[in-house]
């Protein structure tokens, strides 16, 4: 018997129907939504129970073969893309949902619980959970990849959120880590140090989230400013003010306009901020709104739209919410690649300022967009997946703007991940604390099989 017949076969004697081998699963399990490259596994497992993970991992070790878990596979810098001919393991169907405390605010959840689920499951308790990266992901792969989103501004990413962690290592124990309190000072973070890890120390096998109350009062507004270094002045201002905003949210011009075409929208084709506001009713919503139309016109902007309703709030936010596919709409045929980095927000503007530069000088035009509250700005980098002339300014121009970010004191990704795409990075962000994550790998991992070459890997 072959090699990889035996452990086809090992994988089927522990987890029978849960493996996999049908090409349509493997071809499945062979990309992310970033990368254009693919790399399919030998196997998929479709595990049920913590115990298959475990199992799961046994025979990895076995056989010293690769294993990369699998969540929603919506990550994009190649996190979840496994070793060619290992294992993907796909945690989608451990999705339950259980022990709501609704005074302790916390719930538990299986890995692949997706967030849009569980914040229609909590919505009727007056509760919800906040971290909302772009797409449906599960809550192990947003925990994986220390996800955050539009309301990071305010209740911060999953470092922030997450209380407990399951986690299934790759030596068989099964460690629980973290502890419901709001505080400890109790020993090493573990927790936190596997928040962030893309699945290369350990597999979550559920989580405890903490969850918010759904704020009393809100108001949502748009606002439209002549240029960009005003746009970003204004989303500085408001935080200098003591506005803590739920979101706040930045486009280009050119974005607008991509999202106006899209949706038939008329919305002024202007750089544009979009803010959220609670209050702890009506009038203190509102209190924060006139505070907000003072910074627009003092920084040259205005109100545009102003939204009360949760029907109204939708459709304002309708248009942040559309870019991606707006911009996919236009430019059909057109591959994309997002780009990704987070700076100090006292060097917003003049980040902002040199990637648009960056742009120009390798005639590139690419929308941009930003969680601007917490200085994480977006590239939306588009061509023909065929014209390789293009790709290689876009490649260098996402360079020159990472090592931007890293040079005024930021990060080379905010929110993505690093991924196969982002490991060039590392060294220069974190100099010697870089042989120090690779010695924490070899004592999780000595065999370097859990998602191996990823985050921490060495350069191919
Ligand atoms: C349109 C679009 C918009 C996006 N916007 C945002 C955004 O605003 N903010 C943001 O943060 N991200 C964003 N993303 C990226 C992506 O959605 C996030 O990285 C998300 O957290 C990935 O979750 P997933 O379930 O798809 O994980 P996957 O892609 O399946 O996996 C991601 C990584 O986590 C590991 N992993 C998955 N599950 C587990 C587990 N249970 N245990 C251990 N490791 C695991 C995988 O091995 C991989 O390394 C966006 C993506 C798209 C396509």
């Amino acid at each position: 018997m072959s090699w990889t017949a035996a452990l086809q076969e090992a994988l089927k004697d522990g987890l029978g129907q849960r493996v996999s081998l049908a090409s349509g699963d493997l071809a499945g399990h062979a990309h992310d939504e970033g990368v254009p490259f693919t790399s399919t596994p030998g196997a998929v497992v479709f595990a049920q129970s913590e115990a298959d993970i475990v199992a799961t991992l046994a025979v990895a070790r076995e056989f010293g073969i690769p294993v990369t878990p699998w969540g929603a596979g919506t990550s994009l810098e190649g996190a979840v893309l496994p070793a060619p001919g290992g294992i993907s393991l796909d945690l989608g169907a451990l999705d339950s949902i259980s022990d709501l405390d609704p005074v302790g605010f916390t719930v538990r959840v299986g890995p692949g619980v997706r967030r849009v689920a569980l914040n229609r499951r909590l919505r009727p308790h007056g509760l919800f959970f906040p971290v909302d990266p772009g797409a449906d992901a599960t809550l192990g792969g947003m925990a994986a990849t220390n996800a955050s989103g539009t309301t990071t501004v305010r209740y911060g990413g999953m470092r922030e959120n997450v209380m407990t962690l399951r986690v299934a290592l790759m030596d068989g124990r099964v460690l629980d880590l973290g502890s419901l309190a709001r505080k400890s000072s109790s020993g090493y973070a573990l927790k936190q140090l596997l928040i962030g890890s893309e699945g290369t120390l350990g597999v979550i096998t559920s989580l405890t989230l903490r969850l918010h109350p759904l704020p009393p009062a809100t108001v949502s507004a748009q606002l439209a400013f002549p240029d960009l270094a005003a746009a970003v002045s204004a989303s500085v201002a408001l935080r200098g003010l003591g506005l803590t905003p739920e979101r706040l949210e930045f486009v280009d011009a050119d974005t607008v306009a991509a999202v106006n075409r899209h949706r038939a929208r008329h919305d002024p084709e202007l750089p544009t901020l979009w803010v959220e506001l609670a209050g702890r009713d009506t009038a203190d919503a509102e209190a924060g709104l006139s505070l907000l139309r003072e910074v627009a016109t003092d920084t040259g902007g205005q109100v545009v739209g102003e939204a009360r309703t949760p029907e109204a709030q939708g459709n304002l936010w309708a248009a942040r919410h559309g870019v991606y596919d707006a911009l996919r709409a236009a430019w059909p045929g057109h591959a994309t690649r997002i780009g990704d980095i987070c700076v100090p927000l006292s060097a917003l503007a003049e980040t902002v300022a040199f990637m648009t530069r960056t742009l120009a000088q390798h005639s590139l035009t690419a929308p941009l967009v930003g969680h601007i509250g917490d200085g994480n700005l977006h590239l939306l980098m588009h061509a023909p997946p065929e014209d390789a002339g293009a790709w290689a300014r876009i490649d260098h121009a996402l360079h020159d703007i990472a090592l931007y970010a890293l040079s005024v004191g930021g990060t080379c990704t905010g929110e993505h991940g690093v991924g196969l795409r982002k490991r060039v990075y590392m060294r220069e962000e974190h100099g010697e604390a870089l042989d120090l994550m690779r010695d924490i790998k070899t004592l999780f991992d000595p065999q370097n099989l859990l998602n191996p070459g990823k985050v921490v890997g060495e350069l191919d």
